[in-house]
């Protein structure tokens, strides 16, 4: 890009992989329909974001790596603390506080001749409260970056201004979310609204509200025909343009499966390692079991899952994020489960090329703790789901997925595991997880129902990101809302 561009946006991500990654998808989205986007990363993450960018770049698409230091944030943070994997989940507040001060490096980097064109919008993670002042002071509009469902926004929304949780008896008591068609009950315990009742988050959970409401508008991880009655519904209830632009991992359907294996992290496996496994299996057969990328399995929860994967009789891929960090027990339970399972179960122990794997017709079904990526990625292949949340928006994307998109089942967990004082528990048994994965593999008229609605949907997703499609036109008129004449 040169003197002819016309629309430069700056994205700036909160450095959790959860927002990273669909953050980075977007920039990427908007650059392949000719606008310029620089992308804001600290150090520890650019390696994440690494391989996707140089990708792009050798597709000629005009795309800016901003790194910038984050070695103010010492006194908040142990050393190398801009890796939030690094960071205990008991100083996140201060992680989140330290990202604030990339805010004058990063204005001083936008008003420089080198990075010129000016900035015409800045795209900022609704988990920074600093860009508002970033963008006010450099004269330009801002939108707010979700990963997210309009469903899950709109149902925090109305819980908050109607007061929904008023005179509860306690986190637990269910109560019907306000100003909705249909009837969705939720606890406090499981959608307490954006970082409300977190220690540490009181005073960010506000400054979240507010900078919301201020917003110049809304982009987000999710499609118009998925959702029409909840984007409407949103877009009102804010007063403010709604651009729904994804599945945006539909961005890697030309990508090459090492370029894929890449995505967020280099995986665990060889991307031809993973391919030949599932290559060798019967098409729709293997269930793909993972958790996301902040949830940590607890030991005993650990043993019932792999034991209820192993009795479901189905072929799995099981991906087990921190396998090294458990104990001699559990370390030899995996063991000695791979070896019973060979070749019907594949696990993986770290970063798994999630979308690599869920795009290969082998894969039936999906064990997800329905973050949102996941979640979307799910809706992209086209794959029943079972809902599995863990903390944070996952239960409203759970009940999104069971009983508006009726693609998935859930195993009931009623509470967050994160969080929590004692995580030792067995939140989801054994014969539980068996039934929920038998339930959306063995076949039968509800299963094949979910199934031929996760395919439907799938196929609406492809049509939402291709040309005339609504994610499409909404990238196009991004571009033609915040360029310069
Ligand atoms: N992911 C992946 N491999 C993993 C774990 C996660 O590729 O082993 C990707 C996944 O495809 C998704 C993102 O990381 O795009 C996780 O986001 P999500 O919203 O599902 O969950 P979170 O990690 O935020 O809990």
């Amino acid at each position: 890009g040169g003197s002819d561009v016309k629309a430069h946006f700056v994205f700036i991500p909160l450095m959790f992989q959860g927002h990273l990654i669909p953050a980075v998808d977007t920039a990427l989205l908007l650059a392949s329909h000719g606008a310029l986007v620089s992308i804001v990363i600290t150090p520890s993450n650019t390696s994440r974001v690494r391989p996707t960018v140089d990708f792009a770049l050798k597709s000629g698409l005009p795309v800016r790596l901003v790194e910038l230091p984050l070695d103010l944030a010492a006194e908040l943070l142990p050393d190398g603390a801009d890796d939030v994997d690094k960071v205990p989940s008991d100083l996140w507040p201060n992680h989140f506080r330290a990202l604030a001060r990339l805010r004058e490096p990063l204005e001083r980097h936008l008003r420089a001749r080198a990075a010129r064109p000016y900035p015409t919008c800045v795209v900022a993670d609704f988990c920074h409260p600093w860009a508002r002042e970033l963008a006010a002071s450099l004269g330009v509009p801002r939108l707010c970056f979700f990963s997210m469902c309009a469903f899950c926004l709109l149902c925090q929304h109305n819980v908050e201004r109607f007061n929904a949780y008023d005179g509860v008896a306690d986190d637990h008591e269910l109560v019907v979310v306000p100003g909705l068609e249909k009837r969705v009950e939720v606890s406090r315990a499981q959608a307490p609204g954006f970082f409300r009742g977190l220690p540490g988050f009181e005073k960010f959970a506000d400054d979240v509200e507010q900078v919301l409401a201020e917003a110049d508008g809304i982009v987000t991880n999710s499609f118009l025909e998925m959702e029409p009655e909840y984007v409407a519904g949103y877009a009102e209830a804010r007063r403010m343009k709604v651009w729904t632009v994804g599945p945006v991992s539909l961005f890697h359907q030309r990508s090459s499966a090492t370029t894929l294996a890449s995505r967020g992290e280099t995986a665990a496996i060889a991307a031809d390692e993973c391919l030949r496994w599932l290559d060798g299996k019967e098409p729709s057969s293997v269930v793909y079991v993972s958790f996301g990328s902040v949830a940590h399995a607890e030991p005993k929860q650990v043993v019932e899952l792999g034991l209820g994967l192993e009795a479901s009789g189905h072929p799995f891929i099981w991906v087990v994020k921190n396998a090294d960090q458990h104990g001699e027990e559990v370390r030899d339970f995996i063991l000695e489960l791979e070896a019973r399972v060979a070749g019907r179960g594949l696990l993986i122990r770290g970063w798994a090329p999630q979308v690599l794997i869920l795009s290969h017709a082998a894969v039936g079904g999906f064990v997800t703790h329905c973050g949102w990526n996941s979640t979307m990625e799910a809706v992209a292949a086209g794959l029943p789901v079972v809902a599995w949340p863990h903390f944070s928006d996952q239960f409203l994307n759970a009940k999104f997925a069971v009983e508006v998109l009726g693609i998935g089942v859930d195993v009931g967990v009623i509470e967050p595991v994160m969080f929590q004082v004692d995580q030792r528990e067995v939140v989801v048994a054994r014969d539980v997880v068996e039934k929920a994965v038998r339930s959306i593999m063995d076949g039968g008229d509800e299963a094949e129902e979910r199934r031929r609605k996760a395919r439907e949907l799938a196929a609406k997703a492809r049509a939402a990101v291709e040309g005339g499609g609504s994610s499409h036109a909404n990238l196009l008129d991004l571009i033609e809302s915040f360029k310069v004449d």
